[in-house]
């Protein structure tokens, strides 16, 4: 078995410390397989930076580990994903309206 390692996860605007043996960011990216310099993606933020900080492990929730160039089609992705639902846009914009 190997030894528990202090591996560092960005999680928003903060560094937060993971202390395992599991390796984190891989040399191989999980969707390409290419060998790269890996980046872990979050596909969703899903808690306050607060709690992270008090639980460092969340920060790996809802990530995978990309290279560079599927990093950059994953962030689109989740784009293209969350402004899927036009009818959600439109009563969004009228809800929006409405407020004001
Ligand atoms: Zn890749």
């Amino acid at each position: 078995m190997t030894k528990n390692k202090k591996q560092s996860v960005k999680y928003k605007q903060t560094t937060v410390y993971v202390i395992t043996n599991y390796p984190i960011r891989p040399k191989i990216c999980s969707a390409c397989s290419r060998e790269s310099k890996i980046d872990l993606h979050h596909w969703k933020y899903e808690w306050e930076t607060k709690e992270v900080k008090k639980n460092p492990i969340l920060a790996l929730k809802n990530t995978q580990p990309l290279c560079m160039h599927c990093h950059r089609i994953a962030n689109a992705m989740k784009l293209v994903d969350e402004n899927s639902d036009i009818v959600q846009q439109i009563t969004k914009k009228k809800e929006e309206k409405w407020e004001t």
